[in-house]
């Protein structure tokens, strides 16, 4: 694959600089925009997600709080939510989860 192009469905597909099409680039035609940093976050928030998940499966719920904390610092999804705050109740840290329950209340309904 070609170095400047970008396979992460999820970019933007407008330039976050100047509005323009970005046509899965990671340069911007028009502003010159570098969205390699961007493409780079977006690629560990996917990681640390996928061991989150895996770390889940393995029963290890602490290593899970851990990539599932990284992931959501990297990019905030409704996921990534899910994700920590499922985390932070199998390690007993209520307090966030119950956060997390509060601040997004009703965001999954309607
Ligand atoms: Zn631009």
């Amino acid at each position: 694959m070609p170095r400047d192009r970008i396979e992460d469905a999820d970019l933007p597909q407008k330039c976050p600089t100047c509005g323009a099409p970005l046509k899965r680039a990671l340069c911007c035609r028009r502003c010159k925009t570098d969205l390699g940093p961007l493409s780079e976050i977006i690629r560990n928030h996917r990681r640390h997600m996928h061991t989150a998940r895996r770390a889940f499966a393995d029963g290890d719920a602490g290593r899970m709080f851990i990539h599932a904390r990284r992931a959501h610092g990297l990019r905030q999804t409704p996921e990534s939510i899910r994700l920590l705050a499922c985390a932070a109740l199998l390690t007993g840290r209520f307090e966030i989860a119950t956060g997390f329950w509060a601040a997004n209340r009703g965001a999954d309904e309607g």
